[in-house]
């Protein structure tokens, strides 16, 4: 269940999950334009422009050197390469970007709110009783009595030093 329905009926989503999920997008944004990038060579900036491909004097030519797989027709091959350039290689591509490592907050806030209510305790006492079947669990410590460090006060918990 990655979310809850609120009394007013609203849907409430997964605090953990859908700042992961954002985190991710912040942080894998990058890597998804270089692989982009990497699969579409350098032909998404180096079309010529839709003057030159809609022209009927070069038109024809221009769909002969830059047919790739004869079952890939040039007009949807220069479809999608422009889409990819629109997507990440423009001007608008840089603001996709911002956004999305950004918009909605950086990724430090991601990341101390899936601190903040990640059930750390029960994921240690989990871990614990499978290693040596639970001879290492000791529900004396602080991260066992606190089930989930940071949501105990207001105030969260402090550093022990
Ligand atoms: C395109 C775009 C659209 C946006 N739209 C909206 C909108 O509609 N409504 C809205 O309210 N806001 C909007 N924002 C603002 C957005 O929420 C902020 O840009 C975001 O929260 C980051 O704040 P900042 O830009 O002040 O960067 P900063 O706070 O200066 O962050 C820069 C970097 O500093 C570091 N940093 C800052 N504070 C901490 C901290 N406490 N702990 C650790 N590291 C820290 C982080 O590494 C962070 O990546 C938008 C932003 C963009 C780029």
């Amino acid at each position: 269940m990655y979310a809850t329905q609120e009394a007013t009926g609203i849907a409430m989503p997964d605090a953990v999950f859908a700042n992961i999920g954002k985190l991710l997008l912040a942080t894998q944004i990058y890597d998804m334009q270089r692989l982009a990038h990497e699969v579409s060579g350098g032909l998404i900036v180096t079309l010529p422009g839709p003057d030159e491909d809609h022209n009927p004097a070069t038109a024809g030519r221009l769909s002969e050197v830059l047919t790739a797989r004869s079952d890939v027709p040039y007009e949807k091959r220069i479809a999608v390469a422009r889409f990819i350039e629109d997507l990440t290689a423009s001007y608008q591509s840089g603001w996709y970007s911002v956004i999305s490592l950004h918009g909605g907050g950086s990724p430090a806030a991601m990341k101390k709110e899936i601190f903040r209510r990640y059930p750390i305790a029960d994921r240690v006492e989990l871990v614990e009783n499978l290693l040596d079947r639970g001879m290492l669990a000791d529900a004396r410590r602080r991260i066992s009595i606190n089930r989930q460090p940071g949501r105990c006060c207001a105030e969260g918990c402090k550093p022990d030093n």
